[in-house]
């Protein structure tokens, strides 16, 4: 059985349609025994998300909230097939842990062969941490040729259980696809919760059954183990401080 200790997906009210504060999630992740959260409110172009000064100043939370590690994180909207991102580079280069999702709301669905192109490039960007929720049916792309590459780059493929669970059959059958996939190439996941209210924090009991079904290794999926996100986090880092100086 999997045990998760960090969850890597959550809102709180500044994204404008979620319901808690950080110190709300914050507390609910500790009673749920997590070591570590990232808080990633939606990027400026989601209807009642926060502006891009939200982001600038997330310098001001605190590194850990009783337990619990908390970084500073931001769901970036993918705007169109050229990967253009709703933050700028300095913006994503400042922060822990950078989430890139489509949302029907915010970017059209084209055709599987655009979302293809569309994710080969989003490989190539380096702020990118995580692919968010890749299992909308609206937008299927070449799912073989896209987990491989994400693999190359070193990008984290998201098992979002509200996403892939809580809204249809076949985001969940696209959801257990890319993860077979990830399994079969060796790509690490992350299996997230995407709360946006604190009774969620930590909630990924049907991504987990299905891992479980495809007997998904332990050794793959980023939060697992809290050492093996503040390490990959850590890594950033120095990679960053490196390119600078
Ligand atoms: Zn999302
Ligand atoms: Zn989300």
């Amino acid at each position: 059985m999997i045990t998760l200790r960090a969850d890597l997906h959550m809102h709180t009210i500044g994204s404008g349609h979620a319901f808690s504060t950080v110190k709300e999630m914050a507390d609910a992740a500790c009673l749920k025994k997590l070591d570590v959260i990232a808080i990633t409110d939606h990027g400026s172009a989601m209807e009642g998300a926060s502006e891009a000064i939200y982001f600038r100043n997330l310098s001001v939370f605190p590194r850990s909230i009783g337990s619990v590690t908390v970084l500073r994180g931001i769901e970036a909207n993918i705007m169109d097939m050229d990967a253009t991102l709703d933050a700028d580079e300095k913006q994503l280069s400042r922060l822990d842990w950078v989430v890139a999702s489509l949302h029907e709301n915010v970017t059209p669905p084209a055709s599987p062969a655009d979302h293809t192109q569309m994710y080969l490039k989003l490989a190539d960007n380096p702020l990118v941490d995580m692919i968010g929720h890749p299992d909308t049916p609206a937008y299927e792309f070449d799912y073989e040729r896209v987990v491989r590459e994400f693999g190359a780059k070193g990008k984290i493929v998201e098992v979002n259980n509200e996403h892939a669970f809580r809204h249809g059959a076949r985001n969940g059958e696209n959801c257990r696809k890319i993860a077979s996939l990830c399994k079969k190439y060796g790509v690490r996941i992350a299996v997230n919760s995407d709360a946006h209210i604190f009774s969620n924090v930590g909630v990924a009991d049907a991504a987990l059954a299905m891992l479980g079904e495809i007997g998904f290794p332990e050794d793959l999926i980023l939060n697992a183990s809290a050492s093996r996100v503040m390490d990959y986090v850590k890594n950033k880092r120095l990679q960053k401080e490196q390119a600078s100086s």
